[in-house]
């Protein structure tokens, strides 16, 4: 599709003009496919991921890979738990293998500034772990000048947008799985993926502050949420939505440059 930022929309012969004349950046979305409570997709984590990479894509000049839409098993504290149906995971192992895999291709397509997007909790040293074994491979193959940033956009947002999102007080990333932020970030860029009819009441779940194995359960979040999401609004969602697009294209042109060829 001519001016999609999106890699896999374009032939390989504009793909390879735009990697060899512009050097642009590639941002990489990473998720997972977890239940994110009875009023939010599955594919909560990869599809706000995602929709944001597009938007800072557009901002940079940069393109977008197809993300990566399975993510490390969810956990009691972080996710709700892996035992839900729908929650899909993969073994960490298997994350640090596709993460390394895919950006040693891209160094072979000629790639050298990539930005890692992960928004899910569970992958987050999976991934750091596959950017370092690829880092490791291109350098014993002379693949010179790569760098790799990761983000986690939720770590963008700023203090004055909690307290305007979190009235109440402000529960903790942990907390937020299927909370207000990603409700209100579904809400304002996905709405029909939202039935807020089905949105839990129930306030936040309490764990002691440890891991069981095998984990009960029983023992955890009934709904799937952490926290009710029932103060989310699409106009937090594009509060957060445009403070995070905005953060984080200037954090890549100051780590990658304002021109592409910096
Ligand atoms: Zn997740």
């Amino acid at each position: 599709m001519p001016g999609s930022v999106m890699i896999a929309d374009m032939s390989w012969t504009d793909y390879q003009r735009r990697i060899e004349q512009d050097f642009p950046v590639v941002l990489l979305p990473i998720g997972s496919l977890e239940q994110h409570g009875p009023h939010s997709p599955l594919g909560s984590d990869e599809i706000l991921t995602r929709l944001i990479a597009n938007a800072v894509a557009v901002s940079v000049d940069g393109l977008v890979a197809p993300s990566i839409s399975y993510g490390c098993r969810s956990q009691p504290r972080t996710g709700g738990g892996w035992h839900f149906s729908g929650t899909t995971s993969i073994e960490g192992r298997t994350l640090m293998l596709l993460v390394r895999d895919i950006l040693q291709e891209f160094g072979r397509h000629g790639v050298r500034k990539i930005a890692v997007l992960d928004t899910h909790f569970e992958n987050e040293w999976f991934v750091i772990e596959g950017i370092e074994e690829a880092l490791k491979e291109m350098r014993r193959d002379e693949v010179d000048g790569m760098k790799i940033v990761k983000f986690r956009y939720f770590e963008f947002i700023t203090p004055g947008t909690l307290g305007r999102v979190f009235p109440d007080g402000f529960p903790g990333w942990a907390l937020e799985h299927a909370g207000v932020m990603t409700t209100s970030l579904h809400l304002y860029l996905t709405p029909e993926l939202v039935d807020m009819s089905k949105a839990p009441l129930h306030g936040v779940i309490e764990y002691p502050p440890y891991d069981v194995f095998p984990f009960d359960p029983n023992a955890g979040t009934r709904s799937g949420s952490l926290n009710s999401p029932v103060s989310a609004s699409a106009e937090s969602g594009k509060l957060i939505f445009d403070e995070v697009v905005a953060a984080l294209t200037a954090a890549i042109q100051s780590e990658f440059g304002n021109r592409n060829k910096d």
